[in-house]
């Protein structure tokens, strides 16, 4: 969750000097929130799905990445909060640090609080969304469009799982299975293997 201290979390994981990721800070929250999904080929190949929330990137790794298909849900695991800055980074994490692996920004673009425009007061926040474990976002992305709920769910309480879902709407099934049709960078058009190794040089 978003507080003065969120990045907190995110700083003492990483060694600064040691991983080209940036430190970052809080910021003013934005006027268009972005949104972003990086694939990450860490100790098993994820997708970080982020969005900015109060000045910072709240966080969901999604191991199977998000699929456009309403009948699917697909797990996303809360992770802690982001820097707005990380939005843009693509690059390697090296061997030994936190994640390491070589991230992608396989998504990029903004989003709007769907529930909050449905009932417009202080409950219907992207706070108040979190804390009550359902979000819904319009996704306005170079890759994925349309509408996408968050659920927490009971059953995984005690490990915080979350479904992402997408929802029904002009944009659902297509593409049908994104992650697999559309493998590069959304921000550079390049491949996995092509920031691997251009971080080498
Ligand atoms: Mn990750």
């Amino acid at each position: 969750m978003p507080s003065d201290d969120s990045l907190e979390s995110y700083r003492s994981k990483r060694h600064f000097e040691k991983t080209p990721e940036p430190m970052g800070g809080k910021e003013e929250p934005l006027k268009h929130p972005i949104y972003v999904i990086q694939k990450h080929d860490a100790s098993h190949l994820h997708y970080d799905l982020r969005l900015e929330v109060g000045g910072v990137l709240m966080s969901w790794a999604v191991p199977k990445g998000p699929s456009t298909d309403p009948k699917v849900k697909r797990l996303a695991m809360p992770t802690e909060d982001h820097p707005i800055e990380y939005a843009t980074f693509e690059g390697v994490i090296p061997e030994g640090q936190y994640g390491a692996g070589t991230v992608m920004v396989w998504d990029t673009g903004t989003y709007r609080n769907i529930r909050g425009e449905k009932q417009p007061s202080e409950k219907a926040t992207m706070e108040e969304a979190y804390k009550k474990g359902k979000i819904e976002v319009w996704l306005e992305g170079e890759k994925l469009k349309g509408g996408y709920a968050l659920i927490r769910t009971g059953r995984l309480e005690e490990k915080r799982g979350w479904l992402l879902i997408k929802m029904r709407d002009e944009y659902a099934d297509k593409p049908q299975d994104p992650v697999k049709t559309e493998p590069n960078s959304a921000l550079t058009g390049r491949t996995m293997e092509e920031i691997a190794g251009e971080a080498k040089r």
